[in-house]
Formats: structure tokens, sequence, C-alpha cells
């Protein structure tokens, strides 16, 4: 465009860095895929939880290029964490991670929307180059791009490819080797919107362009880099102040003036042989996707059958996962000397491993089912059905997802949530998923509801006992949306929610990327998860193995005496042993400093010593009862079940386990967050304890509230 253009040549240097941007489902992640390969490596961008993607890749004249994986940004307005990202990369020249040069990926079959953050980058005057994406799609709508003369246009290098197809992208490569143009002129001359104001910002603050000072102007307040600059922050603040601004109404001139030009630009770069053929297919699907009656039956038969899947067929491969380690701990227990290191070994670290693992199956077919969802394009459609209704609870179209995902476990639900772009929903929808009744309080409620509702106590059609299973699930989906609307009211927003629905057309999924996402969630469950459940797993070991001073030689010494060894056989003597060492552990007395606490809702220290270890995962409250109960074999719930039956109040001579008790207990397994993979994982997404400790602190509360009510009314 300019004659007077000025170039970078980047291969003077041995190693240059360069950001890849652009538009969600431009196509970036693939083509990021298709120039690093295996090279690549995943991280965080400093203080915000946004993932960083970077890989690595040797040039043609032996120069090392760094890839930077950008979050998908519509603009450069810095709204969302994402998009803050984007934005202090690129404009921030001291940030570690500002790139030599820019490659702005386009889907060009959209070309005029992609085209605002192209010109928007370049008005930032940094080097780019225009890689112009899924060029099969648009030769097969009939679409012809102009891409030399759209390079004239734009003073940067234009290169069409097909990062799905890896055409031009060894071109693209060499690109990097040549001397690139560095953008002369301003698309759009922001002068005109705010003239003094641009020329004063420019005198505070060392700028390449007046777009930065624009920049500057309508997002001062969501620009970090001035925290540390609080002379620089001072001035602008002065000089903000002084000039009433109206930020909305900056911006949208702003959007006004690049599309004009834009339209332009268009027009002389892209015909149409078929006189813009839209996608009849997708237009067609959509029609019966995104009805109003259909699109949400359609999307409840797919949501059965995601959750059936992970419901039932993640039981096989979990239960091999169990076997196995019940025979890796049987063979341990044969090969290895008996003491403690080999206890430790057993029933702190592998029975840790084994609660790790055993999510492994659900995680990945839930996100095999995501993965699926997301490339077809139907995800888009999912969102826009459902969003109304869930801004109503402070949440997100896309918070349905982690929603009835937590149905089957809260773990890979809450991973899940990656997908909300607003920091506030997604803290919400992660903070609200463990409320909804997962797999582990099953076990629990089966046999909680079989103790205190007989199972021949039916009503005509209904069986009493399975009507309260379904009411318990539905108290968990009520408790979670009117956390979720209370949420609403308390959290501030860290950006303005907006709503930009973009519909993709459909695809075919690509089985690779499906199983990448799947591979990358497995990975980072397994380790950042996986070190804190095994942590917490061996302290409640110790804890539940372990007495002060001579406690359980005592009791061993007790059932070898003549008299106790007579008595019992040698199944009911270990068991014997066993539930009275539990109580003389320092989880028994854990649960007995407890009682005073948890006696208003019907607990006594018996259950406490329950609540205590089931922190672990609720599942263990029946091996647990079965242990304090000397039940014999582990999960025989009969019998556990008979046990409790006839267990009797002491003080009152009636039985223990009564209605009352019983439903106490079943709300606070409802509400409780007692699951350390669900709070560990909660941590792992937030990169914050404080996100945890609050889960933990206001379900507790929820529970201990309810049951109490629960209790005293039904005493
Ligand atoms: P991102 O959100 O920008 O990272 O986009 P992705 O890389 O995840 O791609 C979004 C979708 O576009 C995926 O279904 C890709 O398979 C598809 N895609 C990417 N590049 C091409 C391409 O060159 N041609 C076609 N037809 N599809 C592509």
């Amino acid at each position: 465009m300019d004659a007077n253009q000025s170039f970078v040549n980047l291969s003077e240097k041995s190693y240059i860095k360069v950001a890849l941007v652009g538009n969600p489902n431009c196509g970036k992640s693939t083509l990021f895929n298709a120039l690093t390969g295996l090279h690549q490596k995943t991280g965080n961008f400093p203080g915000v939880t946004v993932d960083k993607k970077v890989g690595f890749a040797k040039l043609n004249n032996n120069v090392t290029a760094e890839f930077i994986d950008l979050p998908g940004t519509y603009s450069l307005y810095p709204k969302s964490i994402d998009e803050q990202v984007a934005f202090e990369v690129l404009c921030n020249p001291d940030n570690v991670n500002h790139p030599d040069v820019t490659i702005v990926v386009a889907d060009a079959s959209n070309l005029k929307r992609n085209l605002f953050l192209v010109s928007q980058i370049i008005d930032l005057r940094i080097p780019v180059i225009l890689a112009l994406n899924m060029m099969d799609l648009v030769e097969k709508e009939g679409i012809v791009i102009d891409a030399v003369r759209l390079s004239e246009k734009l003073g940067v290098k234009v290169i069409a490819i097909s990062a799905r197809k890896k055409e031009g992208v060894e071109q693209l490569k060499n690109l990097l080797s040549e001397p690139l143009p560095i953008p002369q002129y301003d698309f759009i001359d922001v002068k005109k919107i705010a003239p003094e104001l641009v020329e004063n910002v420019r005198k505070i603050i060392k700028l390449n362009s007046d777009f930065a000072a624009f920049q500057t102007i309508s997002n001062f307040s969501e620009i970090h880099y001035f925290d540390n600059h609080p002379d620089k922050k001072g001035k602008l603040t002065a000089l903000f102040n002084s000039a009433s601004i109206d930020r909305n109404s900056l911006q949208t001139e702003e959007s006004v003036e690049r599309y004009k030009v834009i339209n332009r630009i268009a027009i002389e770069c892209v015909t149409s042989r078929s006189a813009i053929k839209t996608d009849t297919f997708t237009h067609k699907l959509d029609s019966i996707l995104t009805h109003r009656f259909w699109g949400y039956a359609i999307f409840l038969i797919i949501l059965f059958f995601i959750f059936q899947t992970i419901f039932f067929v993640a039981a096989y491969p979990m239960e091999w996962i169990e076997s196995l380690f019940t025979h890796l701990s049987a063979w341990a227990t044969i090969s290895l000397p008996p003491g403690e290191l080999t206890n430790l070994f057993i029933n702190g670290i592998l029975a840790g491993l084994s609660g790790v693992v055993v999510f492994v199956p659900q995680i990945a077919l839930l996100f095999a089912f995501i993965g699926i969802l997301e490339d077809t394009g139907y995800m888009a459609r999912v969102s826009f059905i459902m969003d109304k209704l869930m801004r109503r609870f402070g949440l997100n179209g896309r918070s349905v997802i982690p929603l009835i995902s937590g149905v089957a476990c809260a773990v890979p639900a809450i991973m899940s949530t990656r997908t909300i772009s607003s920091w506030k929903e997604r803290i919400i929808s992660i903070m609200i998923t463990p409320l909804m009744s997962c797999s582990a309080r099953l076990p629990v409620y089966t046999l909680l509801i079989s103790l205190v509702v007989p199972s021949a106590k039916n009503s005509g059609f209904f069986n009493y006992q399975g009507l309260i299973l379904m009411g318990l699930y539905l108290i968990g989906f009520i408790a979670a949306i009117s956390a979720a609307w209370v949420m609403k009211w308390i959290l501030k927003a860290r950006e303005k929610s907006y709503f930009i629905m973009e519909l993709p057309v459909y695809r075919t999924p690509q089985w690779r990327t499906v199983g990448l996402t799947i591979y990358d969630k497995v990975k980072v469950f397994l380790w950042d998860a996986g070190k804190i459940i095994v942590a917490i797993s061996v302290i409640l070991w110790y804890l539940s193995t372990h007495a002060p001073s001579e406690r359980f030689q005592t009791i061993e010494k007790k059932y070898n005496t003549p008299e106790l060894s007579m008595k019992y056989n040698s199944e009911e003597r270990q068991a014997k042993i066993a539930a009275e060492k539990l109580e003389a552990s320092y989880a028994g007395i854990l649960g007995k400093s407890i009682e005073p606490a948890i006696a208003p809702l019907g607990f006594d220290w018996k259950i406490g010593i329950a609540l205590v270890t089931s922190f672990a995962a609720r599942e263990v409250f029946v091996g647990t009862m079965a242990t304090i109960y000397s039940a014999g074999g582990k999960d025989n719930t009969q019998s556990i079940r008979d046990k409790m039956q006839a267990e009797v109040d002491e003080k009152t001579g009636l039985p223990k386990f009564t209605m009352a008790v019983g439903f106490s207990l079943l709300i606070f397994y409802a509400f409780a967050m007692q699951c350390m993979s669900t709070l560990a994982v909660v941590y792992r997404e937030t990169k914050n304890w404080k996100w945890p400790v609050i889960q933990f602190a206001y379900m507790s509360v929820l529970a201990y509230v309810s049951s109490f009510i629960v209790y005293h009314l039904l005493k």
C-alpha cells in the first residue's frame, strides 16, 4: 500500500517468537498442531488461569521459532480474561510473550468478520502475516479470494492455507524467514474520533501507533500493564478524568469506521461465483436443531444418551481398574515384607491412586462426547438455545454440560466448564456443580434409603424407595440452581457478559482433535489433581490406622485371651478387632470429638468417624460403616443394614437409625462437599485455594442447616 514500506528481517535472529491469533473456531489450534507437531508444552500465562500453549519448529534457515497459541478473540477489546491475555501480549512490547511477528489466522469462508481483528492488529503496526484458512471450504462454496490484491490492500503478506489438510503450512513457515513488511499506515484514522485525547496519550506514553493510544483510552480500566507503572497510570487517570469519555461510543464509532473500510476491501478482493450460496445443509439442520420445540427435545435425547453411556459404559472399565488395584494390593500383601511401609503403600498410596485412576474412564468418555459435539458445531447450537434460560440463574448456555455431567461425576464436569468464556458464569458453574447428585452418592443413598424406607412400602404404582431416590436427585438440582441464583447477586462480574453467537457450519468431527482433547484432559487430571488426592489419601490412611500410645496392642491382647478367642471364629474376631481399632484410631478420636457438633443432626460418634473418612470420597461411608459395625464382607449392604437396624440408642433404648436420623444423613450427603477429588480439581481449574475453600464452607453450612431442620421436623 505504501511505497516506503519498512521491513523486519527475522532471519538475523537465531530465535524468534511468533504469536498465533484469530477468532474462535478459525482453525488456529489445527494450524498450531500442524506447525509444531508434538513439540508442544502447556503452561499458564502469568497471573491468570488461561492455558498457554507453546510449540517449537526449526525454520528452513535454521532459526528456531517459538509459536504461542493466544486465546481466540473477535476483537482487541479486552472483555473476557482470554481476550485480555491476547490484548496484553500483543499491545504491550514489554510483555515476556510479546511476539516478533504475529500470524493472524482468518476463517476465509467468513472473511469480513475475521478482517475486523486483522485490521486492528495491523493498526498496532506490528509485523503481521495473514493466513487465510479453510481455503478448501471456500473453494467448495464457490468463493474466490484474490489473495495478491488483499495483500496489497492490507500491506501485509497474505497466504492461503488449509490447516486441516496441511496445505500451505510449509509455505507459511517459509515466509517467516523472509523480510516481512511492517504496516505503515492506519487502517482507519482514530484521530478523527478522538483527536486531542489520542495526541495527549501519546505524549504521556511511548507508543507505535495512534490506535494503541486509542485502545488505551477506550480500554483503560482493563489494561493491567499500568498497575506496574503508577506514574503513567496517575497521569492518564488525570487526563481521562478531565475529559468526559463515553467509551462505548468510542468503540462503536471505531467499529463502524472499520467495517466501512472492510466492506470496500471485500468488494474488491472477494467474488462469489455462485452469488453467495449459503450452506443449505447447515440451514436445514439448524431449522430443526434450534427449533423451539424440537431443539430441546433432540438435545434431551442426546443428553440421555451421553448420560447413559457415562454412567453405564464407564462402569466396565472402572470395574477393571478397581479389580486391577485389588489384585495389585493382594500381590503387594503377599510379596512385600509386612510392616509399616507396605501398609502405607497398599492402604495409603495404592488406595489413593486407585481413587484417581478410577475416574479416567468417565473423564475420557465425557470429553470424547464434548469434543465431538464441539467439533461438529452442535455445541454452539446448544449454548444458543439454552442461554436465555441459564442466564436467569447467573449461568451460561454452556453450563448445561457441567450440570448434567455432574450427575455422573463432578470431576470431569468441572473440567468441562473451560468452554465458558465469562469468568463469573464459569466460577458459578464450578461452584454449584458438586450439588448435583453424583454416582458416588448412590451407594450411600441406597444403603440409607433401604434402612429407613422398607422396600415393601408401595403406593399403587409408586415404589417409595425409588421415589425418594428421585427426590434426592431433584433436590440436588434445585439446590444447584438456587445457589447459582444467589451467587449471581454476590459475585462481581469482571467483564461484561456479552452474547456473540456465531453458529459455525456443521462439519464431520476430526478424530485427531477429539483424541487430543481426551489425552489433554486425562493428563491434566492425573497429574494435577492426582498429586493432591494421593496426599490426602495418605493422611486419611494415617489417621485411621494409627492411634496414640499402646491402644492397638491393648485391643489385640484383649482378643487374644482364651475367653474371646473361643467366643468368635477367626473372621468375626478380625472384624471386631478392626472395629475397635478404628474407634481407637486418630480418625475415631476425631469422630468422637466432633460428636457434640453433629449431635444436633442426630449423629453419634460412629457416624462422625464415617463423616471424617468419607471426606476422601462419599462411597467410603459404606465401607466405614461396615468396619464400625464389624459387618464382615466389606460391601455387603444387606448385612451392614441389618447391623445398623439392630443398633440401639444407649440413652433411650430405642433403635438408633430412626426415620429422622436416616433422612438427616441423606440430606447431609446430598449437600455436603465430601470429595477431595472435586476440591482438587476446583483448585486446579481456578488456580486459587479461595474457591475450593468457599465451596467447602458453603456446602457444609447448607448440609448442616438442612440436616438440622430435617432431623428436628421428623424427630
Ligand atoms: P480454533 O478454535 O481456532 O482453535 O479452531 P480449531 O483448530 O479447533 O478448528 C475449528 C474447526 O475447524 C475444527 O473442526 C477443525 O477441524 C476445522 N478446521 C480447521 N482448519 C480447517 C481447514 O483448513 N479446513 C476445514 N474444512 N476445516 C478446518
